[in-house]
Order: structure tokens, then C-alpha cells, then sequence
């Protein structure tokens, strides 16, 4: 196995400080050792020198449609939640499949190049299961239940658990039970599969007309299921927030990812941090969609684990979540800048159960970005937040 030692300006290490002129050892597929340039502990062999950049360990993406990808533009951006999740259903039903799986195929060949070792994608078809596995990304993918009918329950179960057995066996690929959310999928459904040992992923707290439907029962999102001819199915409103509603149907554990966690309050973000919940900040969609904006340093403060997601290019540009750190640092410039990184990397993998990705330490595999830059940065963070800055999967091996 050769052992390759790469150099560049800093090396951000993830679970400690950046190391200014720093050297990562890696042996095979695996980091060996990490430390400053000179250091008479680093063990010899060839150095290849990336230069004038920021070298850290690969994103994670904890929440994102792959299947989504051909959806650019075809949504209205800046209107609401309503109208964006009626562009995309508009938008899938009338779409094209061959042009989905091309653009699904383009995006992970981006994903694997710009630096992104692993995501946590959300699926209601699976079709694309192929090429994720045929890819070197990593990946958890979350089969997603719809169902408001809670006279469709048990068929939607029997469904999905078929669909998971049928599921091809995969080292680097790994399908796993979600549910849509708590205003699209039934509370009959919800605690089925809450009782069978519960579900990895859920959209939660993202809207404030999911809010207005848990608490009330009306407002634009019951519009809508009327408008899909679900107005006469039966729900009494629980009258409480969607956190404490999922809380109540037992749906929060510390495997579950929820993506977006922004229409919450202190109450709720206690009950998250207690439960172990990751939450999947989505701060481009939540902008793009005009839903709000959660607020990160409320979270943080009460020890809510968070990770980033993307979410798809229905709502956003690129599915890189350097992009949705950049937002977070300008929206919230008190942030520390660690915690942000932190967030699009370690974050990621420990909500995803990858235990061997997110820092570079010795034993971790070798799942290395590269952020160039011109001139020797003077501090790594302000380049990876600066917007601008563009990663490179770095090839070892
Ligand atoms: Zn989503």
C-alpha cells in the first residue's frame, strides 16, 4: 500500500484546530497522520503538494433528492411553500424519465468531484439506486412514505417494506425508511411505523403553513389537499407545533435526520437536543422558498445536533453544502466559523452513521476536498466561507 503525504497552506482537520502549512499522511484509502509541516513525528515517503488552499475533510450532504435534479427552474422560487411543492408535483408528473435519470447521473458525478463524500438522499422511487451504487459516494437512502389517507396505511407499509427487501445489497449504499412529513403523511401511518422501530428521516418544522395546519387544521397547505382531492379525509388538528406533534407520536430518536427545523421555539429545540435528533439545516431552500429561517444560534445553544443539507436543485443551485455554510456565516455572523464547517462535515456523518468519515484523524478514510486559492489564505475558515470558494475531491490511492 503506498503512503502519500499531502501538503497544502492549511489543513482544517475538523475535530481540532487548523493546521497553518499542514501535512496529512495517508496510507491506502486511510489518513495515518496529521500534523504541521517539520514535524519530526511525520513519517517519511513522497509529498505531493496541492498548494495555495485549504485542505479538509469531504462534505457530507445530509439531506437531498437526488431524484429531484432535472427540476431546476421549474418550481416558483420566492412564493411560498405551496406553490413550490405544486411546481414540483406539476413538474414530476409530466417529466420525462430518461431526462431525470441523466441529470440525477450528472449531479452525483458533481457531487463526487466538488469534494462531497456522502449524502443522505431522500427517494420515492429508488430508480436511481444503480448509479448511486455504481458512484463512490457514499450514501443512506431514505425510501420516503406519502400517504395522507390513513385508509392507505397498511398498503403504504406493505409497499414500502417491499421495496426495501427488494433493494439491491450494498457496501457503500444503504436504503433506510423515511416518512415525508407530519402534514402529508397520516398520523395512522405515522405511529405504525413509529411503533416498528420508527423512521430515519422526516421533513420537519420547515413551513409556516405546516405549522398553521398542525396547530389549526386549515390555511394553504389544507387548500391544497383539497385541491388533490384529500379535503374529506378525516384530521383533528393536534393544536400544537409539528416538533411536539412528532414527539408525540413517538417519531423522534437520535437516528432520525429532520431536515429544516425552522418553525421552532424553545420548547421544541428542548425536546430535540433531549431526544438526539439531527437536524438538517437547509438554509438556501428555506431562503429560496421564502419559509424562514431557523435560528442557528438558538439551536446550538440548546445542543440540537446539526449537520446541512442542500436540498434539491428544485429549490437550489448546486447541491455543494459549503454553499449553505456560506449563507449561515453571512446570515449569522456571530457564528463561530468552526462550528459551520463542522456542521457540513462531521455534523453529516455522525447523523448519517458514518463513523469513518467527517475529520481527518489517523484511521478515518481518506475522503480528502481541496479548496484552492490564489495566494496562501490568511485564515482557512474566511476562504471556505467567503462564498467563492470552490472544492475539488482530492484522488488518493
Ligand atoms: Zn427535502
Amino acid at each position: 500500500m503506498g503512503r502519500v503525504t499531502l501538503a497544502a497552506s492549511w489543513v482544517v482537520p475538523v475535530d481540532r484546530p487548523p493546521i497553518r502549512d499542514g501535512r496529512v499522511v495517508v496510507e491506502g484509502d486511510r489518513v495515518t497522520w496529521v500534523g504541521p509541516a517539520g514535524d519530526p513525528a511525520a513519517p517519511g515517503g513522497p509529498v505531493r503538494d496541492l498548494g495555495s488552499g485549504v485542505l479538509l475533510p469531504s462534505l457530507v450532504n445530509a439531506h437531498t433528492h437526488l431524484e429531484l435534479s432535472h427540476l431546476r427552474g421549474l418550481a416558483p422560487l420566492g412564493r411560498g411553500f405551496v406553490p413550490w411543492v405544486e411546481g414540483v408535483v406539476a413538474a414530476r408528473t409530466s417529466g420525462d424519465e430518461e431526462e431525470a435519470a441523466a441529470r440525477t447521473a450528472e449531479a452525483i458525478e458533481l457531487l463526487e468531484k466538488r469534494g462531497t463524500a456522502a449524502v443522505g438522499d431522500v427517494s420515492n422511487r429508488l430508480a436511481h439506486l444503480d448509479v448511486l451504487m455504481d458512484s463512490r459516494l457514499r450514501a443512506v437512502v431514505f425510501l420516503e412514505v406519502l400517504a395522507w389517507d390513513p385508509a392507505r396505511a397498511a398498503e403504504t407499509e406493505r409497499w414500502v417494506d417491499e421495496r426495501i427487501a427488494a433493494a439491491r445489497r450494498h457496501d457503500r449504499v444503504e436504503v433506510r425508511l423515511g416518512a415525508h412529513a407530519p402534514h402529508s403523511v397520516s398520523p395512522e401511518l405515522l405511529r405504525r411505523l413509529a411503533e416498528r422501530g420508527g423512521i430515519g428521516a422526516l421533513h420537519l418544522a420547515e413551513s409556516p403553513e405546516e405549522s398553521r395546519f398542525l396547530e389549526h387544521g386549515d390555511g394553504a397547505w389544507a387548500k391544497f389537499l383539497a385541491r388533490r382531492g384529500l379535503g374529506a379525509v378525516p384530521f383533528a388538528a393536534p393544536g400544537t407545533s409539528p416538533v411536539r406533534y412528532a414527539d408525540d407520536l413517538g417519531l423522534l430518536h437520535p437516528a432520525l435526520v429532520a431536515a429544516h427545523g425552522v418553525q421552532v421555539d424553545a420548547a421544541d429545540r428542548e425536546i430535540l437536543a433531549r431526544r438526539g435528533v439531527s437536524v438538517v439545516l437547509c438554509p438556501r431552500s428555506n431562503r429560496n422558498l421564502g419559509v424562514g429561517r431557523a435560528d442557528v444560534p438558538a439551536l446550538l445553544a440548546a445542543g440540537v445536533r446539526l449537520c446541512l443539507g442542500s436540498d434539491s436543485l428544485a429549490g437550489v443551485d448546486t447541491l455543494d453544502v459549503l454553499d449553505d455554510a456560506a449563507l449561515l456565516a453571512r446570515q449569522f455572523t456571530d457564528l463561530d466559523p468552526a462550528a459551520l464547517v463542522r456542521m457540513a462535515t462531521a455534523g453529516g456523518a455522525e447523523a448519517l452513521g458514518f463513523e469513518d468519515l467527517g475529520t481527518l484523524e489517523p484511521g478515518k478514510t481518506a475522503a480528502l476536498a481541496f479548496a484552492a486559492a490564489e495566494t496562501p489564505p490568511e485564515d482557512p475558515y474566511t476562504h471556505l466561507l467567503s462564498g467563492a470558494a470552490s472544492l475539488q475531491t482530492v484522488e488518493v490511492g
